[in-house]
């Protein structure tokens, strides 16, 4: 009954404190969001004192009655968003569900063909510190030089080569939209698996403001956190019997124990949300806003990667400036608007410094702002990255702390969490 004040008055603390920044920040880092109050309820639940290993009606613990319909829902409502005969909702992270994939799919040594993390891939697509490198031999595509799209031709000709069991189409800072029937006819050509990692386009798939990965995947993997809008983790999803039951071993006994029922009953929670009408709409203006930012960093001097977005994420160039990306992320900070440095295609600054910010419309959409409020962000980045340019990597404390004042002003007028 003691509450966290008192029991764990430092904790509480800092919760507060990043109850506080969140407040009063703008988000703009791509795979964030701001879930629901009933997510975050059902995250917080007495589910989370339940084992449950197995799945629902055959698990290896009593008294998962309860948790089972939980999981039922959250496995039932995945099916009806994306359209596929299976759902296993237990991967604790989208690098999790990769891992599982794999571990249904591929023996260690296999060849895998994935993109590179320098070109807009992730981590967990066979980059080399990652086990997904280690373990398989992985060859890695990239974006064409001229337009910095998906170069289709040279996948095509490295699975040629290569001829990897396993495609892995996706990736965590690609502004458009992927042709899944020509990966899927690359994948065929040669007899590999596609599998779609829709991590970070997820939400928009559901709301069918981008093409699906079905029918055209094997199999597809998400994490639930980012454009979804639930909790923290990670799901895979598949149309084909063969391959559910190998992700349902894969994923228990074969690399997870107990699944998060807590997280599990929250991710049914955000499903229901984003089977709602009022989903779509957040999804158009998730985009709407995306394009709004991009089309005002360009008037202001920046450029961004594909000059311009059809999902929620921009990737802005910051080299018309001569800035970099780790200066930018930390003067952008001062000023209350929080983003990560990212590589852009071709960087030739090391992945610690960086050419390019990634920034993402999804958590400033749900807390309200429409493009108008975007323009104006944009406008803000660009009087602080031309601080930067003016002044070198400390900026111009002036103008970023009038930005900040700013911004703390449009944040209280799009207030979150208000109960809390
Ligand atoms: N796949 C993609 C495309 C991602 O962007 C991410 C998130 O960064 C992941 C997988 C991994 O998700 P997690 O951070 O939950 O392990």
């Amino acid at each position: 009954t003691e509450a966290l004040t008192s029991r764990d008055p430092e904790i509480a603390r800092a919760i507060g404190q990043e109850l506080g920044r969140q407040r009063d920040e703008i988000e703009l880092i791509a795979s964030e969001n701001i879930v629901s109050a009933a997510v975050m309820e059902a995250q917080g639940s007495v589910m989370t004192n339940k084992y449950a290993e197995g799945y629902p009606g055959r698990r290896y613990y009593g008294g998962c009655q309860f948790v089972d319909i939980a999981e039922n829902l959250a496995i039932a409502r995945a099916c009806e968003l994306f359209g596929c005969g299976f759902a296993n909702v237990q991967p604790n992270s989208g690098s999790q569900a990769n891992q599982g994939v794999f571990t249904a799919l591929l023996k260690p040594g296999d060849t895998i063909l994935g993109m590179s993390l320098d070109a807009g891939g992730h981590l967990t697509h066979g980059a080399a510190p990652n086990q997904s490198g280690k373990w398989f031999n992985a060859v890695q595509y990239g974006v064409r030089k001229q337009d910095n799209l998906i170069d289709y031709d040279q996948v095509q000709a490295l699975a040629s080569e290569h001829r990897p069991k396993l495609i892995i189409a996706g990736g965590s800072a690609i502004p458009r939209r992927i042709d899944f029937a020509r990966m899927r006819e690359i994948a065929d050509s040669v007899g590999a698996y596609l599998h779609v990692d829709m991590a970070h386009f997820a939400g928009l798939v559901a709301a069918g403001e981008h093409p699906s990965p079905f029918p055209h995947a094997h199999v597809a993997t998400t994490t639930t956190h980012k454009t979804l809008r639930g909790p923290r983790g990670g799901m895979i999803l598949t149309d084909d019997e063969a391959i559910a039951k190998k992700v349902n071993s894969a994923i228990f006994p074969g690399i997870q124990g107990g699944p998060l029922m807590h997280v599990i009953a929250a991710k049914a929670v955000a499903f229901g949300e984003a089977l709602r009408p009022e989903f779509k709409s957040y999804i158009k203006a998730v985009v709407a806003n995306a394009q709004a930012l991009s089309d005002q960093l360009i008037k202001g001097g920046l450029d961004t990667v594909t000059h311009g977005t059809d999902t929620h994420v921009v990737l802005v160039d910051l080299r018309p400036k001569g800035v970099k990306g780790n200066a930018t992320e930390k003067a952008l900070g001062r000023a209350h608007i929080t983003c990560n440095k990212n590589g852009v295609p071709f960087d030739p600054e090391k992945p610690t410094i960086t050419s390019g910010i990634r920034l993402g419309s999804p958590a400033g959409t749900t807390r309200g702002f429409a493009a108008a409020e975007f323009r104006q962000i944009a406008d803000w980045i660009i009087e602080v990255v031309d601080g930067l340019a003016a002044n070198g990597e400390d900026g111009n404390a002036a103008v970023e702390e009038k930005v900040k004042a700013e911004v703390e002003a449009l944040c209280a007028r799009f207030p979150i969490y208000p109960n809390l």
